[in-house]
């Protein structure tokens, strides 16, 4: 059963046709992560599902529902980014809670939640902190608490570890992966590190000028290329 489906979707900006045809049916509490080198189209897909941007043809559906127009704020999707997208003014706990009180939430549902995402992420002591007082590493925490805060149905996550330092990136990998499946909750990893997908994801997605090369489980990626250019981008043929 397909939780998250996108079908035949299409992006173009002027001329230039960035996404082609593009079909995924993403299970509930799948793990998949978009893989390909940098301008291939990766974001453009992740930026449609959360609604940032309209395809030019092309449908996405959540848990049944057609959700292809509708705006980012109507669709229950939590997103992180690269890094550096804490709100700077606002100490970690506001930053957390910043979802719910948007939502409208009482403020007497909104503190206990934060509590309860400082805690999953484990950084239950520094909610009165700001974020250039945290590490890259903690930020990107923050950030995925701040995303998961008003329980979204997917949540999407564009380069979160890239910016960080490979220690802390391998990590993290597993902190990430750990959150999602306790959470269960259907995500899009987008990553141009052939060994982060192959490591974190229930199946990958192997992506060139827009087109998937090829979906599969990380072992069928590795070890039964579809194509030559997935042999070469995973590795094999290095
Ligand atoms: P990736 O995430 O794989 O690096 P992107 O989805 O960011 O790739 O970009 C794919 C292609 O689309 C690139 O050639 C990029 O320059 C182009 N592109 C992305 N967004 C826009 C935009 N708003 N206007 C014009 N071109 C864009």
């Amino acid at each position: 059963m397909s939780y998250l489906t996108l079908s035949h979707l299409e992006k173009s900006f002027g001329t230039l046709r960035v996404v082609k045809d593009f079909n995924l049916d993403v299970a509930q509490g799948e793990f998949i992560s978009l893989l390909g080198p940098s301008g291939c189209g990766k974001t453009t897909v992740l930026r449609m599902v959360a609604g940032f941007e309209l395809p030019s043809s092309g449908g996405i559906s959540i848990d049944g529902k057609d959700v292809t127009h509708l705006r980012p704020n109507q669709r229950n999707i939590g997103m992180v980014f690269q890094a550096y997208a804490l709100f700077p003014n606002l100490t970690v706990a506001q930053n957390v809670g910043f979802g719910l009180k948007v939502k409208g939430a009482p403020k007497d549902e909104i503190a206990p939640r934060v509590k309860e995402m400082l805690d999953l992420i484990g950084l239950a002591d520094l909610g009165n902190r700001y974020p250039f007082q945290l590490s890259g590493g903690q930020q990107q925490r923050v950030a995925l608490a701040r995303a998961l805060a008003p329980k979204p149905s997917v949540l999407l996550l564009d380069e979160p570890l890239s910016a960080l330092d490979a220690k802390v990136r391998v990590s993290l990998r597993n902190e990430i992966r750990a959150i999602q499946r306790e959470l269960g909750i259907t995500t899009i990893f987008v990553t141009h590190d052939q060994e982060e997908a192959l490591s974190m994801s229930d199946r990958v997605v192997v992506m060139h000028e827009g087109i998937a090369d090829q979906v599969g489980t990380p072992f069928d990626i590795y070890n039964r290329p579809a194509t030559r250019f997935v042999a070469g981008f995973v590795g094999t043929l290095n």
